[in-house]
């Protein structure tokens, strides 16, 4: 056999079938299966097996994503999931991802609809976020490397194209940030061949938010230390507990000390969609770059990252590079410029647009910003549960979706107990909680992101924690 298509399509019609049915049921179901399940030794050491050199055919292949794999995925798609800020996918998204497979577009550049869709979907997130509409951007896996790619445009806007050939050569650049900032940042410094420790962290005030006076006044002195600060980072939406920067502050100081400003908005640039909470980002829209993602509150599958700059030039000067087989021309397949790959670092690059422009052409964005608030809405009422339960203490304040707390019941080795009771709820399959440290003290955290997540979910978490404390004290 030469090719890897069938010689009788019959077959692969039925078992596409099957699939597509078999993931609809278990979306149809979702409510009743446990929300995680360990897996098994003798299942994981099975994926330790040799490549088989003869295939087993699909039918068999399908059998053993039934028994191995599907089981024990790690249950995000739940309505009892909060452990991390993770979205729950959709089902106009699960199917463009098999649309997009169809298809089998690569998306690094040339003139064809894939760059289009991407084009729109860049086009309404700019819109979005008020940004101009000479807004470049690109979908990437996520806002790691999104936050990475603005880094890398706001480095070559401050040194000039030289820093392409010859780095930065013993200048010591420097940026800005929360201490609430999350690890992908400083990661991004490294990546970049600047350090992590140049991403300077700056103190925030109760609500989690960077204080401006500090902020300032560092620049000033890192500056007359010798340093060149250049990359101001807003957080919207901190990992932790749901912070988000004065961005208006944010972006004064930027303009006013010539620093690229940057937003990382991984969730909470959604909250522009939200009819009751777009305020919280006011300023965004003076932002230079903004990083987020599809796949969290826009409950879009994974992965879809999106990264974009206000003036697209900077992608272009910071990413482009020449290889005369990738010139681009004014007519045919190799037209259409300027192309993806131009503007970031992948060549090859998949459809991740189209499960996007789906969830968005089916839903609206008014249906995902209603499932914005309804996030916040449920942490308001987990943190009013939270206070009414005499064992139970709120540990940060709930600015959007995401509560933390913890068991306080007179006790000891309170750090350990709440550890335990996440990994308790974990293992029995009800909950997905995670735990973080806030204040030297490990607390529990919901991350309400789920579209799925009910009153219901919210009420009968409290419910479970309380029970897991009795049961583990004895
Ligand atoms: C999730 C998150 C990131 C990282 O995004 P990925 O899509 O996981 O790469 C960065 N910043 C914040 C605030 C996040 O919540």
């Amino acid at each position: 056999m030469s090719t890897l298509d069938p010689e009788d399509w019959t077959e692969l019609r039925a078992i596409g079938h099957r699939m597509m049915d078999d993931m609809i049921d278990r979306l149809a179901g979702i409510d009743s299966a446990p929300v995680w399940r360990k897996l098994p030794d003798a299942v994981r050491h099975g994926f330790g097996a040799p490549m088989p050199e003869t295939g087993k055919g699909l039918a068999a292949a399908y059998a053993e994503f039934l028994a191995r794999i599907a089981p024990y995925a790690s249950g995000n798609i739940h309505p009892r999931f909060m452990g991390w800020v993770q979205g729950g996918g959709n089902p106009a998204g699960m199917l463009a991802e098999l649309l997009a497979g169809g298809l089998n577009e690569n998306c690094g550049g040339r003139d064809h609809v894939g760059l289009e869709v991407e084009r729109q979907v860049i086009a309404w997130s700019a819109a979005m976020l008020g940004l101009p509409e000479a807004t470049g951007g690109l979908m990437v896996t996520g806002s790691s490397i999104a936050n990475f790619i603005a880094l890398v445009c706001a480095r070559r806007r401050h040194c000039g194209l030289a820093v392409r050939h010859s780095g930065t050569a013993g200048r010591k650049l420097v940026g800005y940030a929360q201490d609430g900032v999350h690890r992908c940042v400083p990661g991004a410094f490294d990546m970049a061949g600047l350090g992590s420790f140049a991403l300077r962290r700056v103190g925030t005030d109760a609500a989690g938010r960077i204080d401006a006076a500090s902020l300032d006044a560092m620049i000033v002195a890192d500056r007359a230390a010798g340093l060149e600060p250049f990359f101001l980072v807003g957080t919207a939406g901190s990992v932790d507990i749901g912070a988000v920067d004065d961005l208006a502050g944010l972006a004064a100081i930027a303009a006013r000390q010539g620093l690229w400003f940057h937003v990382d908005g991984a969730f909470g640039a959604l909250l522009a969609v939200s009819e009751t909470r777009r305020a919280l980002l006011d300023g965004i829209e003076r932002a230079d770059s903004v990083a987020f993602d599809f796949h969290k509150w826009a409950q879009v599958q994974y992965d879809s990252g999106c990264i974009l700059v206000r003036e697209r030039q900077w992608m272009l000067d910071s990413f482009a590079q020449d290889a005369s087989y990738l010139t681009n021309t004014a007519r045919g397949l190799a037209g259409g410029a300027p192309w993806p790959c131009d503007m970031g670092p992948d060549l090859s690059r998949g459809f991740r647009a189209l499960k996007v422009w789906m969830t968005i052409e089916t839903y609206g964005a008014a249906r995902l910003g209603a499932i914005v608030d309804r996030s916040c809405d449920l942490a308001q009422r987990l943190a009013a549960r939270i206070a009414a339960t005499p064992i139970l203490v709120l540990m940060a304040p709930v600015a959007l979706n995401i509560v933390c707390f913890r068991v306080e019941d007179g006790g000891a080795a309170l750090d350990d107990l709440n550890a335990d009771i996440a990994a308790d709820l974990q293992e029995d399959g009800r909950f997905v909680v995670s735990t973080t440290v806030i204040g030297g003290k490990r607390v529990l955290r919901a991350a309400i992101v789920n579209h799925r997540t009910s009153e219901r979910d919210v009420d009968d978490l409290v419910d479970a924690v309380v029970a897991a404390a009795t049961d583990r004290r004895g």
